[in-house]
């Protein structure tokens, strides 16, 4: 399999993708070695992840450099996010003990009664993973779940499989046991065979489409299945805010990681009182961005990982267009070497426009023109997907009104593009099914044993 950057169109390594039969035996690795791990108390497997953190704080230039020459991630924007995954990791560290321990949840001296809640691993799960926040989006499945004692079959993206590599070496040299973590290289060939695997679970990270297949395959198997898909992220600006700041805030929203985060802001709402100074200063925050190389430091805007993206931007941009859409930046992709798209932004639009139906997941946006909060909230929830949404206003009442009538797994108030380990991530409608991340993204990983005791 070759490894081209996105950036320049080069080749920068092949790696060997593995077959049926590779996987197959890569499987039974895995099932092999899950009891040994889950055999290992829960602190030392807890200790090997904080000596995981140890190895990325340590080779944290080198793997931010991998990251950035596999996807096109700026570099800036690459060592941010190893240094969110630190703080999910020490997330991880801190809560896990609580989170897994046996809980006695009724006691009866008279009866002689004991009822108690284990946390029992699922067993062998496999992880197959998006390209888009590779450290994220693992991390927030392998960790948790090595920590609760299964044992991974880890399918980096395709796109991502050095910084999958990454992965893998490091959580082996922190510890963990080669048949605990077990890597599998390759495309959607290589995660279809995955699944024919006797496997007791599927946590998945990517698109609908492909989420609609996962699901399928695991239909009749009676196995967790986990699914955080993608979105169409809608914001919602009223006539009372800071127009300049919640520009800024939301075109960072929506052009950070190159619109290429499953909650980029996709859809911007605007009260029409503030319209056209909202417009001016969120074209002048775009026409400051900087597209380029994305090694240089003051770059804000990468390349576009996937080659095959540039032809859905570019139908979004002729479709829109064409339905009356008013471009007011950008418009195309970007000629030469590499997958460019220019930071695009368009006003005039409207629900008929795949611009504001379907995931565009790249750097362009639809700014809409709203009468009221109550057409805003109609066109939020016009949307089959359902991950994030959010409000800028500076009327916590008003927000708190609007955003508890979002069908949405995350609302923000006054910021967008956010996630916390803290709070459960998840999806509604077309953006998945189950979570990640929280005390609820710890336990998932596990079946709560039920525990009836009666002494004698
Ligand atoms: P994708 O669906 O193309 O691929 C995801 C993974 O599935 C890859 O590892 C791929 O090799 C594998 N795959 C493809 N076909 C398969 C098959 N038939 N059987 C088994 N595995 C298969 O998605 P992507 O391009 O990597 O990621 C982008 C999408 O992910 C966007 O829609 C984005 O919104 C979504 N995403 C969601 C979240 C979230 O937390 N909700 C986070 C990141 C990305």
């Amino acid at each position: 399999m070759k490894i081209t950057n996105p950036a320049t169109g080069v080749v920068i390594a092949e790696v060997a993708a593995d077959n049926a039969g590779v996987v197959r035996n890569k499987y039974n690795v895995a099932r092999a070695g899950q009891p040994r791990w889950a055999a290992v108390p829960i602190r030392k497997r807890l200790e090997t992840i904080a000596k995981f953190r140890e190895r990325i704080v340590a080779l944290h230039e080198t793997l931010a450099r991998t990251l950035t020459s596999e996807v096109g991630k700026p570099i800036r924007q690459s060592r941010n996010e190893l240094n969110g995954l630190l703080g999910r990791l020490d997330f991880f560290l801190k809560k896990s003990l609580h989170a897994l321990r046996e809980e006695r949840v009724y006691a009866d001296p008279k009866q002689k009664l004991d009822e108690r809640i284990t946390h029992i691993p699922l067993g062998v799960i496999a992880n197959i993973s998006a390209w888009n926040y590779p450290y994220f989006v693992g991390s927030n499945v392998f960790v948790p779940a090595l920590v609760a004692g299964n044992a991974v079959l880890y399918k980096p993206s395709e796109f991502a499989t050095l910084t999958g590599l990454h992965i893998a070496e490091m959580l082996h040299e922190a510890g963990v046991p080669e048949d605990a973590f077990v890597p599998v290289v390759g495309d959607g060939a290589t995660g279809a065979a995955l699944l024919r695997q006797p496997i007791d679970g599927v946590f998945f990270t990517g698109s609908y489409a492909t989420g609609a297949k996962i699901a399928a395959a695991a239909a009749r198997r009676m196995i967790k299945v986990q699914l955080e898909l993608g979105g169409k992220d809608p914001i919602y600006v009223c006539d009372d805010v800071d127009v300049k700041a919640a520009a800024a805030a939301v075109a960072d929203g929506a052009f950070y990681n190159t619109g290429q985060s499953c909650c980029s802001v996709e859809r911007i709402y605007v009260h029409e009182s503030v319209h056209d100074a909202f417009v001016a200063a969120f074209v002048a925050e775009v026409r400051g961005y900087k597209l380029g190389d994305p090694m240089d430091e003051s770059t804000y805007i990468g390349a576009i990982t996937r080659r095959p993206q540039l032809e859905i931007l570019k139908s979004q941009v002729a479709d829109a267009k064409r339905k009356g859409a008013k471009l007011l930046v950008g418009g195309g992709a970007v000629r030469g070497k590499g997958n460019w798209f220019q930071p695009t932004v368009f006003i005039a639009v409207d629900h008929s426009m795949a611009l504001m139906r379907d995931e565009s997941f790249g750097p362009i946006i639809g700014i809409q023109s709203v009468a009221d909060d109550e057409a805003a909230v109609a066109l939020m929830n016009d949307t089959e997907y359902g991950l994030t949404g959010g409000v800028y206003t500076n009327d916590a009442k008003r927000a708190r009104k609007l955003l508890a009538r979002l069908h949405a797994g995350s609302v923000y108030w006054n910021c967008c593009d956010r996630v916390s380990p803290r709070l459960p991530w998840s999806g509604v409608g077309h953006s998945g099914v189950g979570l990640t991340l929280s005390t609820y993204g710890i336990q998932t990983f596990t079946r709560p044993k039920a525990w009836h005791l009666r002494s004698a």
